[in-house]
């Protein structure tokens, strides 16, 4: 049986064929888009085990338009404006004009049926978004089965429970309110990406138990400040000081608030950086400084983060804020950006050096001897001497070099700067080698995330 929907009959088709399948409370969307490709390609099969439907998204809420539980192997065929699906034997089964973004074919059971695209597997069901020139691929599934494959991504599954159930409660928090808000990827289809950008997701691929355990410890649980749900932000490790997200992004944020992190362990690091590397990563950057001469910090957060950088050359100044330097510089190298510059080569150094001069010196004779052309030898009284009467002493002024010490300025003589810093990622909200050490001292994830979050309650 073919399925058409098309723009002015897709209420009428929501009346009669929408049923809505899954729905959770207001603060938590049952279901997640998550970004997991951008494809040229317009054409694409897909095996769902379970048979498959048709579905339509709309506000993390999902709704059945038609159920197809004997085909388990579908054509997707994509162009401007529709998406066709046919069955394997050619058959169309459903057309969708218009906004081809809401509708999507998943598994006949959303919460725990797989599919299969390409050789890799999947939870939930697959939507294609026109996105440029080509299709957003993007995974549709339960918001908790998703924390399924970000969990083992996101933090190691070797970690204490307790500390595994704070990331969980973290990484829904985040992606409700991706969800919710229309998020940073609303033009592109989808709610979240698969990078470090938003979380990173592994798909059912990575899965671990340990971590799937967490998030069902947790289900359903969010962070909330001033009685609505926040996006907790985490990073590696904070380098001993808790950011202020004022401070580090700019923009009101009550809960991401700076203090001095007592449970996170050291994690220094040092990279160092030659004038022609620093000179090619600047000019990558857009910036044309010529020969550098300085490489200076200018500003810094209350916990030690740089927040401004300023390089000046021989051709320019390039002034780089807290969004770029460490994508300017290499975030994998710089990671973090609570770091010291501990050797300039291009700042000039004070130093102490000995070195000879020229002294005059002074010999006073109170004596006086008179060696007469005759060769007569005698004592001379000043009461002769009527020329000189203005003075007493005879003063014979001679020159010597000494050795003095004296401070001069000069290059440091390094070949480009070193850098040394601590901690990994931007160090605003909950550190999760912090986490950790909190767990294995025996706190437990509400602990853990009322200490990285201010005044937050966990429900
Ligand atoms: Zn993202």
């Amino acid at each position: 049986m073919k399925k058409i929907i098309g723009v002015l009959c897709a209420l009428a088709v929501f009346l009669c064929a929408g049923t809505l399948v899954f729905a959770a409370s207001e603060d938590v969307p049952g279901f997640v888009r998550v970004g997991i490709g951008q494809y040229s390609c317009s054409l694409y099969y897909v095996t769902f085990l379970e048979g498959f439907a048709v579905y339509e998204y709309g506000g993390g809420e999902i709704s059945l338009i038609e159920s197809y539980p004997d085909v388990t192997r579908v054509e997707l065929v994509c162009d401007a404006g529709y998406i066709n699906v046919y069955d394997e034997f050619g058959e169309e089964l459903f057309i969708s004009y218009g906004d081809t973004s809401q509708y999507f074919v998943g598994s006949t059971d959303m919460e725990n049926g797989t599919f299969t695209e390409g050789g890799r597997n999947w939870r939930g069901g697959l939507m294609l978004h026109r996105c440029g020139l080509g299709y957003s691929y993007i995974n549709v599934l339960s918001l908790e089965k998703y924390l399924y494959g970000v969990l083992p991504k996101e933090m190691s599954a070797s970690y204490p429970s307790e500390a595994l159930k704070a990331q969980a409660v973290c990484a829904r928090s985040y992606a409700a309110r991706m969800v919710l808000s229309g998020g940073k990827h609303s033009a592109q289809g989808y709610d979240v990406c698969t990078s470090q950008d938003c979380q990173v997701y592994g798909g059912m691929g990575c899965e671990s138990p340990r971590c799937s355990s967490a998030v069902s410890e947790t289900t359903g649980m969010l962070v909330y400040y001033n009685g609505a749900p926040v996006s907790c932000y985490y990073s590696a490790n904070n380098g001993g000081f808790i950011e202020s997200g004022l401070e580090i992004w700019g923009g009101a944020s009550g809960y991401l608030q700076a203090k001095k992190d007592d449970f996170n362990p050291a994690d220094n690091w040092e990279v160092t950086y030659t004038d022609e590397k620093l000179r090619s990563l600047l000019r990558t950057a857009g910036f044309n400084v010529g020969n550098i001469q300085k490489v200076q910090v200018t500003k810094r957060s209350s916990g030690g983060s740089v927040l401004e950088l300023v390089v000046t050359g021989d051709a320019g100044t390039a002034t780089i804020g807290r969004d770029r330097i460490r994508s300017v510089l290499g975030s994998n190298s710089v990671r973090s950006l609570k770091f010291d510059i501990v050797d300039n080569g291009y700042e000039t150094v004070t130093k102490t050096v000995r070195e000879p001069v020229e002294k005059e010196s002074t010999i006073v004779l109170d004596q006086y001897y008179v060696l007469a052309r005759t060769g007569e030898v005698r004592v001379l009284n000043l009461n002769e001497v009527v020329a000189n009467s203005l003075s007493d002493n005879l003063v014979i002024k001679k020159a010597e070099t000494v050795t003095v010490e004296k401070t001069v300025q000069e290059k440091s003589g390094y070949d480009g700067i070193r850098i040394s810093g601590k901690g990994y990622g931007h160090g605003v909200g909950m550190s999760q080698t912090g986490a950790r050490e909190m767990a294995s001292r025996g706190y437990g994830f509400a602990d853990i995330l009322q200490y990285y979050f201010t005044d937050v309650t966990v429900q």
